[in-house]
This record gives C-alpha cells, structure tokens and sequence, in this order.
C-alpha cells in the first residue's frame, strides 16, 4: 500500500476525519471529533444561533465541515456552541472528561492535567453545561417526589473547594430561616429515571412544584411523596393519584406505594456532594445535573463515551454556561425577572 500516495487524493474532510481515526486509535479517551463523526454524519439539522433548519453546506474551515444558515446568514460547523468549540489544549480537555465523570476534585483534577485550578473549574463548568438537558425526560408509572433544603452558598471562585471558615451568626441575622436556603426538587421513577432541579430561595410553594416536575408527571402517573401541602394541593389540581408518607417512617402501602428510592438518592447526593466542601448555589443545577448524569451512567458498559456523546451533540452547552449568573439572578431575586 502506498500510503502518501493514498492520502494525497483524499480531500480535507476525509484527511481530518482519519487524523481524528489514528488519534483515537493511538489514546484510551475518545477522541471527540471521531465520536462526532460517528454519531453524525451529516447529522446537523438546524442553525445553532437561530434554530432555523434552512442550512446549506458552505465548505471546510480548518478541517472542519462548515454551515451556513439561510435565515441569519451566519456560519457553523459540527461543534459550534458544544462545550468544546473553540477551545485550546483540547487533548488536555478530553483526559478531563474522564476525571469528570469519576467526580473528581477540582485539586486533583488540577495536578493531574498540570493546568491551574481556574482553567479546570471553566472546563469543569463547560462540561457540565453539556449535561443541560439532563431533565429531559419522561417519567412512567409511580413517580416518588421529594423537596429538600440546602443551604445558600454565595461561594466564589477565590476558594474554590477549599473547607469554608465559619460564620455562623453573620447570615442569620440578615435573612429569615426559611429564606436562607435553597429548595430543590428530586423525582424519580421505578425505572431509574432521576430528575433533580432548583425550586426556589426558601420553601416550596405549588408555582415551584409545577415549575420543577409539572411537565414530567402527568395523570398517567402515580405520585408518592411526604405530606407536603403545596405537594398535595398541586397533586389534587392536576387530579393525580397521590398517597403520602411520614418522610421518617420507612412504611409501604399496599406493596408498592413508598418514597424509598428518593430518599435513597437523597442520601446518595449529601455523600457525593462532600467531596466539593458545599456546592456555590450559582452552579447548584450544574452539580445537580452531574450527578443524575453520573447516576445515569453508572451501570453503562462505555460510560466515558456516554459522556462524551452528550458534550459533542449538546449545542446549546455554550449558551446555557454564559446564561449562569442571568439564571443564579433569577433565583435570587424572581421578583425583578418577572415582567
Ligand atoms: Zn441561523
């Protein structure tokens, strides 16, 4: 075989396309481009910065394929707004993928790539962007729902999973109890589904019950939970079965009817969770999102190309990263981003 001569008639697309081939062929992660191409030939369907699906083909920039969209005029190709367009020491970025999907500190994470701890924790956030539409789902049959309260964490970059020091009397005195933490919604199906998401600043009220689970349970389903009355009166208005349990009492009704596996993903979330040294309440959804992600993928035969099949195919990563501190002033101050 005369190889030069082989690749000599290939065309750009087809010479990047085995480069991506021989690199992962040569390296344990997956090489992101091959698992693109592998998921998607010619599998673009829609312009990334307008959503319209006037696209036509506009050629190959820098060994990528190109788009151009009717409607915007503007170009793309097969990554643009995936957590990886755009970015340098991808080979770095790949290795990180796998960190990320073991869970690993940010401080490990950081010796191990030898990059410093402010690039890990952007990347981390990239990544976890890709995991966006992690609540995309539909649950079957009995669904066990749950609200918990964590605290607030106003946490910055500066210390960055470091133990915070403690001052305890200088945020009670400012807000009220309730009001001092965060309430998150877990739901979860006897199939696996998982779904954990931000409710609101202090407790829950039926607006934040509808807002966290309304388009995921329907009157198809079942409902379990604990006898939370904005649960109730939602459950009652949406006419869905629901039977409530004392949160505390490990009781079944009639065989089946329980709130067990949420309270055993609760568990497994405040264990999961230590590692970080309390989680900034602006990122909450992106840890939320991992680590439903992480439960998802747990008894996957390829996990690390589960993940990365999200990152390249999630197109909107991008927009949802630079949309966190608009959403984080949502759930501060909902009062201001109502119009
Ligand atoms: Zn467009």
């Amino acid at each position: 075989m005369n190889l030069p001569e082989l690749i000599s008639g290939l065309s750009n697309e087809e010479k990047s396309e085995l480069f991506g081939l021989l690199k992962s062929e040569f390296s344990s992660t997956p090489v992101l481009e091959t698992v693109k191409s592998k998921l998607n030939k010619e599998q673009v369907t829609f312009c990334p910065h307008c959503k319209s699906i006037e696209i036509h083909s506009h050629g190959v920039y820098k060994g990528r394929k190109r788009y151009k969209c009717k409607s915007c005029n503007k170009t793309f190709n097969d990554f643009t707004g995936t957590a990886i367009s755009g970015l340098k020491k991808s080979d770095k970025f790949q290795e990180y993928i796998e960190l990320v999907a073991e869970g690993i500190s940010l401080r490990k994470a950081s010796a191990k790539l030898e990059l410093n701890i402010k690039t890990v924790f952007d990347w981390r956030h990239k990544i976890l962007s890709s995991l966006s539409k992690t609540n995309e789902l539909v649950f079957s049959g009995i669904v066990e729902c749950d609200d918990k309260q964590l605290d607030i964490s106003e946490k910055g970059k500066k210390d960055l999973e470091r133990k915070p020091y403690k001052r305890p009397s200088d945020r009670d005195t400012k807000r009220g109890v309730s009001n001092d933490k965060v309430s998150i919604m877990v739901a979860s199906d006897r199939k696996g589904n998982v779904t954990m998401r931000v409710a609101k600043i202090g407790r829950i009220d039926t607006e934040s019950v509808e807002k966290t689970i309304g388009d995921l349970i329907s009157k198809e389903n079942i409902l379990c939970s604990d006898s939370h009355p904005s649960i109730i009166s939602w459950a009652k208005e949406k006419e869905i079965e629901h039977h409530t349990f004392v949160a505390s009492k490990q009781h079944v009704k009639n065989k089946c009817y329980h709130v067990q596996h949420v309270n055993s993903i609760d568990n497994r979330y405040e264990r999961w969770v230590k590692r970080f040294y309390g989680t900034a309440t602006k990122y909450l959804d992106n840890y939320l999102n991992w680590f439903v992600f992480l439960e998802k993928i747990k008894k996957s035969l390829q996990p690390i190309d589960d993940f990365a099949k999200v990152i390249v195919s999630n197109m909107d990563a991008i927009a949802w990263n630079r949309s966190t501190d608009l959403r984080y002033q949502d759930l501060m101050n909902p009062q201001f981003s109502k119009t």
